[in-house]
């Protein structure tokens, strides 16, 4: 199944399914037409195996409706020169973040010690609270469940520190930006943790939603979200973890995890099989993110693009009105194994 044939999944639902659709996304499917002169035609025959599709281009458009995340799908855009063998990062010189101890500031309440990291706090703060989660390992790509699972659970406990620290409840986010298309500075592993108490603008946006959806049609939003991508085929479980391989991407690859664990370590399994699915599969650079939603944990994953591409993955499309996107989540799915 293609995301190119998404009418003709939809039209296999039950009456049920097709409705809760529809609720969710307006989907469109369109043809973009261009005439290629003759001297071309040879050079797009080579490039994209097929003048045809060149010149009758088939675009999908999901958009939902209550969000407003709308992604531009193009299969063409995934028929690209083959990209090179999986790159590694060689980088070993020893970095500021290998001796954290001597090179990194630390909270007002100290330092907090896992088994394989340690914390520190951010130099430049984007928030009252901005602390890291400082990998002992220096290669972001080595990565284990044990690891995942003990960077997790030392930044929830910074989190502790933190709200004991304010002496009150606040937002919790925990991002990882891996490598340098991703937004790192730092190849040195490491995630970062904020704590807030004021709710991001995005994530204010989206409370809203759901509360909107709650009143309005007296369900819960992540849960029938989860429903909608179960009954495309674009979901699988792990423990009590949704996956979905989401269906309006933000960029290429993009996996919502949508979590009933009450602290962000309780999705380290998870976490850790999708991280190891992205190695496997060439990813280096990419965004994590993790936030709390009423009492889920969600968790956003986005690969970010080859190493070594200079050009950047987001433009004014993405910036200011709707993702281009050429890698199809139904293959993404497919793809998944565990
Ligand atoms: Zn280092």
């Amino acid at each position: 199944m293609r995301i190119t044939e998404l009418e003709d999944v939809a039209a296999t639902l039950s009456d049920k399914e097709y409705e809760l659709l529809m609720r969710f996304y307006e989907i469109k499917i369109f043809t973009g037409e261009l005439k290629l002169p003759a001297e071309m035609k040879d050079w797009v025959r080579t490039r994209f195996n097929s003048v045809e599709r060149v010149e009758r281009q088939r675009i999908v458009s999901v958009k939902n409706r209550f969000t407003g995340e709308h992604s531009l799908f193009n299969e063409l855009r995934a028929v690209r020169p083959k990209e090179g063998m999986q790159k590694v990062v060689q980088e070993v010189e020893p970095c500021r973040f290998c001796n954290p101890a001597e090179q990194t500031p630390m909270d007002s309440f100290g330092r907090i010690k896992g088994r394989y990291c340690v914390t520190a706090s951010n130099l430049t703060k984007y928030d009252s609270y901005h602390g890291l989660v400082i990998f002992n390992e220096h290669n972001p790509q080595v990565i284990t469940e044990d690891r995942i699972a003990d960077y997790l659970r030392t930044g929830e406990r910074w989190f502790e520190s933190v709200c004991k620290d304010n002496g009150g409840d606040m937002y919790k986010f925990f991002l990882w930006n891996c490598l340098w298309r991703s937004g790192a500075s730092i190849i040195h592993g490491h995630m970062q943790l904020t704590a807030s108490k004021t709710r991001y603008g995005k994530l204010d946006v989206f409370d809203r939603v759901v509360s909107a959806y709650s009143d309005r049609y007296g369900s819960d939003y992540l849960s029938d979200l989860c429903k909608v991508h179960g009954s495309l085929g674009l979901m699988r479980t792990s423990n009590d973890d949704r996956i979905l391989f989401y269906i309006t991407p933000v960029k290429e690859k993009e996996i919502v995890v949508v979590s009933t664990a009450h602290r962000s370590d309780g999705m380290a399994h998870t976490i850790y099989k999708l991280l190891r699915f992205y190695r496997d599969m060439g990813v280096m650079s990419y965004n994590l993110a993790i936030f709390q939603s009423g009492s889920y944990h969600v968790a956003r994953l986005v690969d970010r693009g080859d190493l070594d591409d200079r050009t950047s993955d987001i433009g004014a499309m993405e910036l200011y009105a709707a993702s281009v996107i050429a890698y199809d989540p139904f293959k993404l799915a497919q793809e998944f194994r565990v």
